[in-house]
């Protein structure tokens, strides 16, 4: 089974698949986990060239397109040499993000428009789409809260920005959020929505026992 997580930064994605993981494993299950982008030496690359926050003054601006590409070829490449082999030997993998977040990000925020993403996930990764979407989407305002506080932090520490994405405003992340919520509207079967702003705990509860339904089904 192939499931992902979704939502904006800030919305608890990473903390809840490392509880899943656990979850699963503590099951006795077999549990592959990665992120995209990242997770193969060439997606790792891709994504410094894509989050750092110094890459505009060594590359000069990534277009919207070029950004788009890149995030599809990381795709391509941890499908090919993680995602696939993997379910193929039967484990349960779980990625943080996918084309889902493509979606939101450039077809929604860099307004590049669903239909472009959608068409280049059937020419790269054949329209390969997970069994089941977890989508976090607690209020616009509280992920955003959440994400600008942990770049405060990321730039005490290290005088930089967490990421490029976090210069975003919050025009930027209206347009990733709206089209995050058209998504769960169009695949209520793939994607669950959690928008309620519970508890890490609470959160991690309803994701294991939708999980759980799935994996029975
Ligand atoms: O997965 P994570 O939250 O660490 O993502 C890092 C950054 O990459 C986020 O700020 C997200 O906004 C951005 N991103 C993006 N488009 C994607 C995937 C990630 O803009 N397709
Ligand atoms: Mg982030």
């Amino acid at each position: 089974m192939f499931i992902t997580f979704e939502g904006l930064d800030g919305s608890g994605k990473t903390t809840q698949v490392r509880r899943l993981v656990a979850a699963l494993e503590a099951e006795g299950r077999r549990v592959v986990s990665l992120r995209n982008p990242g997770g193969t030496a060439l997606g790792d690359r891709i994504r410094a060239i894509l989050l750092d926050s110094r890459s505009e003054s060594e590359l000069g601006a990534i277009t919207p397109t070029a950004e788009l590409a890149l995030m599809f070829a990381d795709r391509a490449q941890s499908l090919a040499e993680i995602v696939k082999p993997a379910l193929a030997e039967g484990a349960i993998v779980i990625c943080d993000r996918y084309t889902d977040s493509s979606e939101a990000y450039q077809g929604g925020g860099r307004e590049l428009g669903s239909e472009r993403v959608l068409e280049l996930h059937h020419a790269v990764c054949d329209g390969f789409q997970p069994d089941l979407t977890i989508l976090l989407l607690p209020p616009l305002e509280s992920s955003l809260r959440r994400a600008r506080r942990r770049n405060e932090r990321h730039i005490q520490t290290s005088g930089t920005d967490e990421n490029r994405f976090e210069r975003e405003g919050d025009e930027f992340y209206r347009r990733v959020y709206q089209a995050y919520r058209n998504i769960a509207q169009r695949e209520p079967q793939r994607v669950v929505a959690i928008t309620e702003d519970a508890r890490i705990e609470a959160i991690a509860s309803s994701v294991l026992t939708v999980v759980r339904e799935r994996l029975q089904a």
